[in-house]
């Protein structure tokens, strides 16, 4: 049993939702759990509605919400023509659910209601895709994830109930697959023992495809982008990236910690722990071989760049130059975990400490507020952060040439600069 992770870019198009097609029928007979993402832009355009609901605007979040609605009505006359009354029956059913909340006024925290509204797309998006592949001759079975996959409340970063959630998975999705080659599911949501939906954070798809795989258990997982494999760098920042055909488990995971976009971070663990292959491919050109990400560690690795712009530096310097003590240190550590912003990097010096952070304009604000009142604060914005993996002096002096360097920390495995 393999599991298939396709995100909203692989089904934007009414081409590219054919394409997925081609793909999950071109390995016909195998057995396949899909995890699919909602369509394109869907969460972004859900969160206007959410924000607009929460604000007071019920208007607004109602107009938003129908655009929502006629982009997915619209995709689907394009896709189904059998199945199209009960494919569009059952659209309508996730529309309502959320037009009753957006028409109570809001009396719980915005990220319950964010979660109750965002779940939808996903929804929407999968019940889409199994009408169509069942139109096309892939028979599959289509469900509910919520009823599966078991969170606590804690809206927009649930976390997983494993022991509930594997047990449902033994007893309600193992035994569709004596029927069915393909079942379809969303990725991303999940519920709580009192069925409100939640979320696992923006872009955690990738994750409910390695919790199924741990927990079926999978031979191995297929995430499908539009990228051709994983790439040493983001080529929009450094062209001459290249392709990256072999990665360990540890590997992704530095990759993410100092920021790659490669893979939801919390994608690896459940792999790992299981020993589960995960392959990257391309869904544009699936005979492209990808990306293994396994636990080989593979010799001779490019160097691995990561580019994180929009960072600011600030300094916190002791307000009367004497060194700076274990006490203020403790306090600001514990002003990072109120103000939920952890820094990217960070540096003592005698009397200062240097931290560089994502610049998250309210949260920094509020963060160098507060801690005036500790330290003398000085802030530095619009720097990037360069991490290099495997690097070597040559790509140091390509990548820092005419930038000043702000700050620099070096390990044998891993540069990091901060730069103006
Ligand atoms: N649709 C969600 C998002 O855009 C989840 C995902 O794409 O993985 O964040
Ligand atoms: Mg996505």
């Amino acid at each position: 049993m393999k599991v298939y992770k396709f995100g909203g870019a692989s089904i934007n198009s009414i081409d590219r939702i054919k394409n997925i097609g081609q793909i999950i029928r071109s390995e016909a007979g195998e057995k396949r759990l899909i995890v699919i993402s909602a369509m394109g832009k869907t969460t972004n355009a859900l969160e206007s509605v959410i924000t607009a609901f929460f604000d007071g605007r019920k208007d607004d979040a109602i107009k938003l919400f129908e655009q929502v609605k006629d982009n997915h009505l619209n995709t689907l006359k394009y896709l189904t023509v059998v199945n199209w009354q009960a494919a569009e029956n059952q659209l309508k059913d996730f529309f309502t659910e959320v037009e009753w909340l957006l028409h109570d006024k809001p009396v719980r925290s915005y990220d319950y209601y964010y979660d109750q509204v965002v779940c939808c797309g996903e929804l929407l998006s999968t019940a889409m895709m199994s009408h169509y592949l069942a139109e096309s001759g892939i028979p599959n079975k289509w469900i509910d994830v919520r009823d599966i996959l078991r969170t606590d409340d804690n809206f927009r970063d649930a976390a997983i109930d494993w022991a509930f959630t594997e047990k449902k998975i033994q007893e309600t999705v193992r035994p569709l697959f004596d029927e069915y080659d393909v079942v379809i599911t969303q990725g991303f949501i999940g519920s709580t023992d009192e069925n409100e939906s939640t979320t696992l954070g923006r872009e955690g798809s990738d994750y409910t495809a390695a919790i199924f795989a741990n927990l079926l258990p999978a031979k191995s997982v297929t995430i499908w982008k539009d990228v051709d494999a994983v790439m040493s760098a983001d080529p929009k920042q450094y062209p001459q990236a290249t392709i990256i055909s072999a990665l360990s488990f540890t590997e992704v995971i530095e990759m993410a910690y100092y920021g790659a976009q490669v893979i939801h971070p919390k994608t690896i663990k459940p792999l790992q722990n299981k020993n589960i292959p995960l392959y990257v491919k391309s869904f544009l050109d699936p005979s492209l071989p990808g990306t293994v990400i396994s636990k080989d560690l593979p010799k001779n690795l490019p160097p691995i760049i990561v580019h994180k712009q929009n960072q600011v530096l600030i300094q916190f310097k002791s307000k009367d130059f004497s060194f700076v003590e274990d006490k203020p240190v403790e306090q600001l550590h514990e002003l990072f975990n109120q103000v939920k912003i952890k820094p990217n990097l960070s540096q003592n010096t005698a009397i200062s400490l240097l931290c560089c952070f994502d610049d998250h304009a309210e949260k920094i604000d509020q963060l160098a507020a507060e801690a005036s009142l500790i330290f003398d604060v000085e802030l530095e914005k619009n720097l990037t952060l360069l991490t290099i993996r495997h690097y070597n002096q040559e790509i140091i002096t390509e990548l820092t040439n005419k930038k000043q360097i702000v700050l620099e920390q070096k390990t044998p495995q891993t540069v990091q600069m901060l730069m103006r």
